[in-house]
């Protein structure tokens, strides 16, 4: 199609005519016609002949059956010849009826061959789809159709873009409803960005996505992991022929392991096994059987799917270095002004250089309406902002931590989000910070308490919470932690002693929660605030259960807020606050 539908050219959709089903079904067929039934004998025999030594041949397409089929029939039977395309259209027919999957082409290894075929040393390049399909008859015995829809110009995986994204998105919206399920043919370098912008423009999916592709390319390699890939893959896009479990998800299916699109990363260059998903459990294996892991699969949707189709690509991924703090570039970078978002992979649980001259970069793009999403580098395990003071003071300065997304899944959620929300940063921010499909094992809901306020010595107030944003279940609360933003506190006095109490209502059995905060004490309790800034974060997990959500439905908050009294003692002390809030880190599953 290159009616400017989709922003890459695409081929037309591609009907499979089923060959090897059309072949079964053709002789079958035609000795139902009356102008066989009629024959004399001889020449019904001279026909039937004919019609086994068609069942043992192997045909490409519909039409170089048609070639050899008519070649033979006119040599014994002339009149018979002029019936072929009206049995196989019959035939046709009833195999249509089935729903079958929609492959969609974009290139890699998986369809790549030498570029001189009679020098298999010569580069690879990457062939068109006819060719990867007729190297893989098997696809065509599979049961059901097996159609497809090629780039014009397949790929290798590294020119692949927000515009080819936005064409498989296209493509799927199109025939979600005439397919059982959606395989995406890919190259394996940027598998894991498409894997992601793929799930994140899919919400409220009901049907399988899987993408694959291959390490070895299978259309003249005998030893290759593009056949099985690829049949995999469509086996898991037509679950119910094969009772598989539903995956109602965009996921990468490679060398055996099924894994959720948007948590999988590339690990290996060369290894059949070359994916995985370092912070979430593989959904399925693909063995001598196939299994899903039913635990780890999202429910399907029955919303309607819903396409989110804007993205904004002025973003950037920066990777913390030693020296990061005094590059020049870097500094530039964050001047840039098209720069609308960036993903920082930290060290670690979300560490950077802490300079303040450097941090205040980040806080200028940001107050510039700038997005910080800091993620880690590490492959497995997660950004805990707040853990430690050098995330302490990002947090400060306002970037956000995305838990324990990869950075590939990061970077396509921001730029779906700044195309979804033009200059709404806040709920960019608030949106990063959430599950939306699965990406991240905690989402944060914020509640507001307070502005700005401020407490001396001898002194309680009353906070109180805007509708609390939490959830049902209890074990589901991971972390809770009371947040005075912008706090500074002042002590005065011999021993420079200040203690934060809070009162929480409602312990059942123990009335008022009196929690204490020593800022001279050390350990987990100690008020780690300078005198200015910077927060006053209070780890209140241990007292989770008072903040769970009383709310029915876990995901709409319910109207139920609450009060927090705080006081301070110690000679002259004094705290204030920009803000108050009350971070809920929640558990995905
Ligand atoms: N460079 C190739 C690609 O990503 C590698 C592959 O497919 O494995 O398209």
């Amino acid at each position: 199609m290159s009616d400017g539908k989709y922003k890459v050219e695409v081929t037309e959709l591609e009907k499979d005519d089923r060959i090897t089903a059309l072949q079964a079904g053709f002789a079958e067929s035609l000795r139902r016609e009356s102008a066989f039934t009629k024959l004399k004998e001889q020449a019904m025999k001279d026909v039937i002949a004919i019609l086994q030594q068609l069942e043992t041949m192997r045909f490409n397409d519909r039409s170089a059956f048609v070639t050899v089929a008519s070649a033979l029939l006119k040599s014994v039977e002339p009149e018979l010849a002029r019936y072929i395309k009206i049995v196989l259209d019959n035939v046709q027919e009833g195999l249509e009826l089935q729903k079958g999957v929609l492959v969609i082409y974009t290139g890699g290894t998986i369809g790549s061959a030498p570029k001189d075929m009679a020098d298999p040393e010569s580069p690879q390049v990457v062939k068109p789809w006819r060719e990867l399909k007729n190297a893989s008859p098997k696809l065509s015995a599979l049961g059901f159709p097996v159609d497809a829809i090629s780039f014009q110009h397949p790929l290798d995986s590294c020119n692949v873009g927000p515009q080819h994204w936005q064409t498989i998105a296209g493509i799927i919206r199109d025939h979600y409803d005439d397919y059982t399920g959606f395989v995406i043919l890919h190259g394996t370098d940027s598998m894991a960005y498409t894997a992601s912008a793929l799930a994140f423009t899919f919400q409220d999916l009901s049907k399988p996505i899987i993408i694959t592709g291959a390490q070895i390319a299978g259309i003249v390699n005998a030893r290759n992991d593009a056949h099985q890939n690829m049949i995999t893959a469509v086996m898991l896009a037509n679950p119910n022929m094969f009772n598989i479990h539903l995956i109602p998800e965009v996921v990468i299916a490679f060398g055996g392991r099924i894994t959720r699109g948007c948590r999988t990363k590339k690990m290996d260059v060369t290894s059949f096994l070359g994916f995985d998903s370092p912070n979430y459990p593989a959904i399925g294996h693909s063995g001598d059987v196939i299994q899903i892991d039913t635990k780890h699969v999202r429910l399907p949707s029955d919303a309607g799917l819903n396409v989110l189709e804007k993205m904004d690509t002025n973003v950037i991924m920066l990777q913390a270095f030693p020296g990061m703090q005094h590059s020049q570039v870097t500094k530039n970078v964050l001047l840039d002004p098209n720069l609308k978002g960036v993903v920082l992979q930290a060290y670690g649980a979300g560490n950077i250089p802490t300079q303040s001259e450097f941090l205040d970069q980040f806080a200028q793009f940001i107050g510039r309406g700038g997005i910080v999403v800091v993620t880690t580098m590490v492959p497995a395990g997660r950004v805990e902002m707040g853990l430690y003071e050098t995330s302490q003071v990002l947090l400060d300065r306002g970037l956000i931590g995305a838990f324990d997304i990869t950075p590939e899944a990061a970077l396509c959620k921001l730029m779906i989000l700044l195309g979804e929300y033009p200059d709404q940063p806040d709920e960019i921010k608030r949106l990063m910070q959430q599950s939306m499909v699965g990406e991240q094992s905690l989402s944060l809901e914020t509640t507001a308490f307070a502005s700005v306020g401020q407490l001396s010595d001898g002194e309680t107030v009353e906070i109180k919470s805007a509708t609390l944003r939490s959830i049902e279940s209890e074990e589901r609360i991971h972390r809770v932690i009371l947040r005075f933003v912008d706090a500074a506190l002042k002590t005065a006095g011999e021993d420079q002693k200040a203690v934060v109490s809070l009162i929480i209502p409602g312990l059942p059995g123990d009335g008022p929660t009196k929690v204490e905060f020593n800022r001279l004490a050390s350990g987990k309790d100690a008020l780690g605030i300078g005198s200015s800034g910077e927060s006053l974060a209070i780890d209140l997990t241990k007292y989770k259960q008072l903040f769970r959500s009383k709310a029915s439905n876990s995901k709409l908050p319910s109207k139920q807020s609450m009060q927090i009294q705080v006081s301070i003692t110690g000679d002259k002390s004094k705290l204030s606050w920009g803000r108050v809030e009350l971070n809920i880190y929640i558990s995905d599953e």
